[in-house]
């Protein structure tokens, strides 16, 4: 859990503070099941200079905070980390998502939107505004890459590293999902860790996430984006009862970093 520190209105410890509560009342009043740990809260400031390699490293046509919202000073992201057993429950279900994780899945997102609009609104009582990403910004269907990348967005706010399973290895693991939000508020950007939290990428032995996935997405030194989309279609397909679902998360289940920075054997 990240430290409680200052509890100024413009500070990642109240931003966290106001996320956590209103998760605890959300799920409450929504009768929802248990699925989140407490959330991770990073600030990127909007002219930070990484936020310029995006157009690089994800699209030309990633957006910059000042289009999402005039006069942006910071990004706020957020992580809500899943419950340890809804890995377990995905991890065992065989080839198709479990259930839960697809539920998991549609119920986070309307939990990141409420909380969306929760910060647009305290924001706005500080005399700030705050605006989200508009849907066209969202994602590129032909390219499967996202214009507005929260998990790019993530690693600019100091919230993680890269894991070889191409999602974001937080200090809670990378099982959960990510909302982020542009504000005019200054507020203290958040440090990124100094070093690789991916077993692999540092060096050690690993790749359990290479060994999870028999969708033909995974490898040692390559990842196909079009066979994990076509295995996450395939689960919205098998969940047709349900809302787009198109999840897969075999990699980052019961794998040393599914729910917090993998620790080093031996130490
Ligand atoms: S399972 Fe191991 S190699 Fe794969 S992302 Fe996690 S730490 Fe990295
Ligand atoms: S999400 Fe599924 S298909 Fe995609 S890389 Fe992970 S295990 Fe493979």
């Amino acid at each position: 859990m990240q430290e409680i520190g200052d509890t100024s209105h413009n500070s990642v410890a109240w931003l966290r503070n106001l996320i956590e509560k209103f998760a605890v009342d959300w799920r409450q009043s929504h009768e929802t099941p248990d699925y989140w740990r407490s959330p991770l809260v990073g600030v990127a400031s909007a002219e930070d200079p990484l936020l310029g390699e995006l157009k690089r490293v994800v699209d030309p046509k990633h957006a910059m905070p000042d289009e999402i919202l005039q006069g942006a000073r910071s990004i706020i992201v957020f992580f809500l980390p899943f419950q340890r057993w809804l890995a377990e429950e995905n991890d065992e279900h065989g080839t198709f998502a479990a259930q839960s994780w697809a539920h998991a899945y549609i119920t986070t997102n309307q939990l990141i939107g409420a909380i969306n609009e929760h910060l647009q609104d305290r924001l706005r009582d500080q005399g700030q505004q705050a605006a989200v990403t508009p849907a066209t910004h969202n994602f590129d269907q032909q390219k499967l890459v996202s214009l507005w990348s929260h998990k790019h967005l993530a690693y600019v706010a100091g919230l993680g590293t890269f894991g070889h399973n191409h999602l974001l290895i937080t200090a809670s693991g990378c099982c959960g999902r990510l909302g982020s939000l542009v504000t005019t508020m200054p507020i203290e950007a958040t440090p990124r860790p100094a070093s690789e939290w991916c077993l692999h990428k540092a060096g050690r032995r690993c790749l359990a996430c290479v060994s999870k996935c028999r969708y033909g997405a995974l490898y040692k030194t390559r990842y196909n984006r079009q066979a994990c989309y076509r295995q996450c279609l395939k689960n919205d397909a098998h969940y047709s009862q349900l809302p787009l679902v198109d999840v897969c998360g075999k990699c980052a289940c019961q794998v040393p970093c599914s729910h917090q920075i993998p620790q080093v054997p031996g130490q």
